[in-house]
């Protein structure tokens, strides 16, 4: 696998080429973008050959052989370090260990490199720290921020970092990516159309056997939103009792069935419902009770809904 191989984003690969043909490769940069569409992956292959021993800097290529290229396939390379959320955030602990790892001289590479995943998640407490090592990082050590939710990153640590924006794969970007990861399923199409974008999103339905199932449920669910009385919609909440993934499904499908539902509803009465799933989700990400989020995403949106 090497940057050319990666299925769409051609853009934004172009732009880290680039940076490498200038030498003007920053030091920090902030991928950003939905959920599942390779930004991980590609901060990933451009790691791989920034530290390439034999790479090809013409073509931007690494060998995909020597002691570097092969530990960072074997996740097993000591100069990169992937930090991401636990428990909902990036804790201080963590940022800590970070720069504590960072502080040793490299072990075999040229640069030492550094995920963070959702970085928007980080603690007050650890962005401050993370900041200080952004800012004075040392020789020769690169950070990649990942979010799929920009605004919510703090804008001390967004501005010290070259942003690259990421957008949704098409679908026959999907398909393709599909087809090359051997994932088959009879409702491959509307599966494809469900995922908006997202190959982490098709992926995982793909393998989710309760999926199908639970559209009917999920269906079910939004017709009693729009006809049935609020006491009985709110009383829907039990079955996402102690079942997030479940309730963040429930979620995703709602999305998409409004925006399908344009010509039923004004705009703004689908905007403000879909800001209330939106709330619901980031709701799920702090751990708040998911029967308690459904039950609060059910009653507002009804209520919206009703016009
Ligand atoms: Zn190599």
């Amino acid at each position: 696998m090497s940057l050319n191989e990666i299925l769409g984003h051609k853009k934004q690969i172009e732009q880290l080429k680039n940076a490498v043909k200038n030498n003007r490769v920053p030091h920090a940069y902030l991928f950003s973008g939905p959920d599942g569409i390779g930004k991980k992956k590609i901060a990933e292959e451009f790691i791989k050959f920034l530290n390439c021993a034999d790479q090809d800097r013409v073509n931007i290529l690494s060998c995909e052989k020597c002691n570097s290229c092969l530990r960072i396939q074997n996740e097993n390379q000591p100069d990169y370090f992937y930090i991401t959320d636990q428990d909902g955030s990036i804790k201080i602990e963590q940022v800590r260990n970070l720069a504590s790892s960072l502080s040793f001289k490299n072990v075999i590479t040229k640069y030492k490199c550094v995920i963070i995943n959702n970085c928007e998640l980080i603690t007050a407490e650890g962005a401050n720290s993370l900041l200080k090592i952004i800012e004075e990082p040392g020789e020769n050590v690169m950070f990649f921020l990942i979010t799929s939710n920009e605004n919510r990153v703090l804008p001390t640590i967004r501005s010290r970092a070259q942003k690259i924006n990421f957008q949704q794969l098409s679908p026959i970007e999907l398909k393709e990516l599909g087809e090359k990861n051997n994932l088959f399923s009879e409702n491959m199409d509307f599966l494809i159309e469900f995922s908006q974008g997202s190959f982490g999103k098709l992926s995982s339905l793909v393998s989710d056997n309760d999926f199908l199932e639970e559209l009917q449920e999920f269906r079910s669910i939004f017709r009693e939103v729009k006809e049935k009385p609020l006491f009985q919609v709110m009383h829907q909440g039990k079955i996402f009792e102690k079942d997030k993934k479940k309730l963040l499904r429930f979620l995703d499908f709602y999305i998409y069935t409004l925006e399908k539902s344009l010509f039923n509803y004004s705009k703004e009465t689908i905007n403000s419902s879909i800001n209330e799933i939106i709330k619901a989700q980031e709701m799920l990400v702090r751990n708040i009770n998911p029967r308690f989020v459904a039950e609060m995403v059910l009653i507002k949106t009804k209520l919206l809904l009703k016009g």
